[in-house]
């Protein structure tokens, strides 16, 4: 076979910009990716051969398509609904579904791509896919819901399968949701597969999922620090977010004896000094899942707590940080207040919550900080171990479960240990451990298949 000139790293992302016009949030995730992987592949022919980066930059298939609705008022509404498969080289096509007014197809592909990666990370057989909608589900009635999801899976259901892309939730997709598309699903195929994970504990779902990112999460922030001889007993934490991730992230500092200090949602952050207790963080779960209200009511609830509108809680002195909302909520500037207010460890609950600008000022400064794609790979995993037990049609226990999810937060950190470390250095690179560790496995089953 003709051997290609190695490409150069401005060439290539040249390519992926003029191949993704107006696509951001994708270049930025491929950029984040290939700025480790040019050095780990640079003597490694066979990766150059078979064109491995170019043929990662570019998803295996994008499927988009319109989603028409009525309203309570008999209004007929169209949304724009997609499926990102990105890549299926080590198992079905795995990643979650969003419904926000943010989602765009540039979203989805990062979402996509760096699902690849995490997957990939947790040992399990998956792939990597993402989907969702420009629906807000918010302000909208149960009923609303509900014939938004069956409209979207009607459309969804001819793409996915238990061994062809087993979708998840994300933001504003949570059980309420995956209930009503799990349930179109069976009624159109006439099937009870493991078509969805996030499912209801009554239908198939599987122990500890809901919990699984956020404790995922601190669990692998408690590996960093314990590799330093540190713990998060007795420190103060910063959360972003006030969902699925971030209460369970409160959750789990608070049981290893950490103090959490702040939450927020898209209008702002509480902050409360005395810390946000379980008895608190209870209460929030019930507030934003079953009220669906706003974070802001949190001061009128407990006293001593102050509300910050508009604004994001890293200006906020603490040892450790979980951003754990969004994309893109951390840039260069709150990096740097975090590091200069004595923050010794970041661990991201949400999908690229840090910008690059961000990433290189955590990566010069040599903090402890795990990316996304390594921290909150324990909601995937869990999503795994529910494909796994749907096939045998068995169901495992809390205890089996708790265990197999912290021994794969383990073998994830290691992994990133592995492939992070600098000779002569005790410092880890959590960020290039995470991409080359990731990328090595489908990149070598991607070999095995020859040019596919
Ligand atoms: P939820 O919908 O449960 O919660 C999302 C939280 O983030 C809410 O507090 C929401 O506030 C806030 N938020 C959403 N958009 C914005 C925004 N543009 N600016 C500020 N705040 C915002 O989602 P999850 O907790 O499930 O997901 C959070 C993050 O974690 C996402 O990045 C997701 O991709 C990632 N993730 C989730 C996994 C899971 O298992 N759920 C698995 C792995 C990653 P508001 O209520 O105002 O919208």
């Amino acid at each position: 076979m003709a051997v290609l000139d190695h490409i150069d790293f401005a060439r290539f992302i040249e390519g992926v910009k003029r191949r993704n016009p107006g696509q951001p949030e994708y270049v930025q995730a491929v950029q984040e990716v290939a700025e480790d992987i040019f050095d780990f592949i640079q003597d490694k022919e066979e990766y150059h051969e078979y064109q491995i980066l170019r043929r990662i930059a570019e998803p295996d298939r994008v499927v988009s398509f319109r989603v028409c609705w009525q309203d309570d008022k008999g209004n007929v509404r169209v949304q724009r609904g997609w499926r990102v498969q990105n890549s299926n080289a080590i198992g079905p096509y795995k990643g979650g579904i969003r419904f926000h007014p943010s989602v765009t197809e540039s979203v989805l592909k990062f979402l996509a791509f760096e699902q690849t990666f995490k997957n990939s990370l947790t040992g399990l057989p998956m792939g990597g896919g993402k989907g969702g909608a420009n629906f807000n589900p918010k302000g909208k009635s149960d009923h609303e819901v509900m014939r938004f999801c069956q409209s979207f899976m009607t459309e969804l259901y001819c793409h996915v399968g238990a061994d062809i892309d087993v979708p998840a939730g994300d933001i504003g997709v949570g059980a309420r949701e995956i209930g009503y598309m799990f349930g179109q699903y069976k009624r159109i195929t006439n099937k009870f597969t493991g078509v969805l994970t996030g499912k209801g504990l009554e239908y198939g779902g599987s122990l500890i999922r809901t919990e699984a990112t956020g404790y995922g999460a601190t669990y692998f922030l408690q590996n960093m620090l314990e590799r330093v001889g540190n713990s998060i007993d007795g420190k103060t934490c910063v959360i972003s977010g006030s969902g699925n991730v971030a209460t369970h992230a409160a959750e789990k500092i608070n049981h290893l004896g950490g103090k959490v200090l702040t939450l927020s949602d898209s209008a702002g952050f509480i902050h409360d000094p005395d810390g946000i207790d379980p008895e608190k963080v209870n209460w929030v779960k019930q507030h934003k899942t079953k009220r669906r209200g706003r974070i802001a009511d949190y001061v009128k609830q407990f006293k001593g707590a102050k509300f910050y509108e508009g604004k994001r809680p890293w200006g906020v002195k603490c040892d450790l940080a979980m951003p754990c909302a969004t994309e893109n909520e951390l840039n260069g500037e709150d990096t740097k207040t975090l590091i200069n207010n004595g923050c010794i460890a970041v661990a991201e609950g949400a999908n690229m919550p840090t910008d690059l600008e961000g990433v290189h000022v955590f990566k010069s400064a040599k903090i402890l900080f795990a990316p996304g794609k390594a921290a909150n790979g324990g909601g995937v995993a869990v999503s795994g171990l529910e494909m796994s037990q749907n096939s045998a049609r068995i169901s495992w226990n809390e205890e089996e479960l708790q265990k197999l999810l912290t021994d794969i937060m383990k073998g994830i950190h290691d992994s990133c240990v592995e492939y992070g470390g600098t000779r002569g250095s005790e410092h880890i690179d959590y960020v290039r451990g995470a991409n080359i560790a990731g990328f090595k496995k489908m990149a070598d089953a991607m070999l095995a298949y020859g040019v596919v």
